[in-house]
């Protein structure tokens, strides 16, 4: 077990739906490491935050159109009280879940979990006034080409993806460096018992006991996945690779 961190990694959570938090992430691998104090959580309710007796957050669009609006006024309240007396706080992203943001990736999430913490906030309804993601130094991050109801989830996959890279999160500490993605390829096949199963056989080489077979076999198998499933990983793989190798 490693020792844990003085300062835990800080997630700041901007929310109209504090009770949605730790949710998924008070299990498992992220649930334990939060109680062990590996990483922190400081949930905010965004409504805490509106300035009307009916607590109002969010307004119709100018110009008309569907749906409501975050209202910049209050954001930044919350956010402002949020980072008031922060320790720690600079470099530390300020993270908007977007359709629009830099697709999050292995490498992004290595970029978020160096940065000691972030602050999220999670949009709702249309999203939020634009003059916020100006004023404020907002880097937006998206999940993937799909549109969610709100950021809490996309919250979720990313506390998730950095949490398990935190030290001693994980089990055995090469985890984090054998799986997809660590070296631009996706993971090779995982097998277990039984050795037999439905008449298909674990692959010889696996049980063979020799290493560098083995490792060789898996790299071979990790090539052969990528360029099959992602020519987009593997144009950029064999762009890397030094000359003389295929
Ligand atoms: N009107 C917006 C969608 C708003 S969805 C548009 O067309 O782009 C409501 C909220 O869900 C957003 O503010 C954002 O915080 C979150 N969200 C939706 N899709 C997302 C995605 N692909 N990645 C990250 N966050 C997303």
């Amino acid at each position: 077990m490693s020792t844990v961190p003085a300062t835990p990694w800080n997630a700041r959570i901007l929310t109209l739906y504090p009770a949605m938090f730790p949710g998924p992430l008070g299990q498992s691998l992220a649930g334990r490491a939060l109680s062990e104090g590996r990483w922190s959580m400081t949930v905010v309710d965004i409504r805490d935050f509106a300035r009307d007796k009916h607590r109002t957050v969010d307004d119709t669009p100018f110009g008309g159109g569907p749906g409501m609006v975050m209202r910049p006024d209050v954001l930044a309240s919350a956010l402002d009280a949020t980072l008031d007396g922060t320790e720690g706080f600079s470099g530390q992203p300020l993270i908007y879940f977007s359709p629009r943001g830099r697709r999050l990736d292995q490498a992004l999430v290595h970029e978020v979990k160096a940065a000691g913490g972030a602050t999220l906030l999670c949009g709702r309804f249309e999203g939020v006034d634009e003059r916020f993601l100006q004023a404020r130094p907002v880097v937006e991050i998206s999940l993937g080409d799909f549109v969610l109801s709100g950021g809490e989830i996309a919250a979720y996959a990313l506390l998730d993806a950095v949490v398990r890279l935190l030290p001693g999160v994980m089990g055995a500490e090469e985890s984090g460096t054998e799986e997809s993605f660590a070296d631009g390829l996706l993971e090779y096949p995982q097998y277990t018992r039984p050795q037999m199963w439905e008449g298909l056989a674990v692959p010889e080489v696996l049980l063979s006991g020799h290493h560098e077979k083995i490792a060789a076999w898996r790299r071979e198998m990790a090539e052969k996945i990528t360029a099959e499933r992602r020519p987009d990983l593997w144009e950029r793989y064999r762009g890397r690779k030094p000359a003389g190798k295929n």
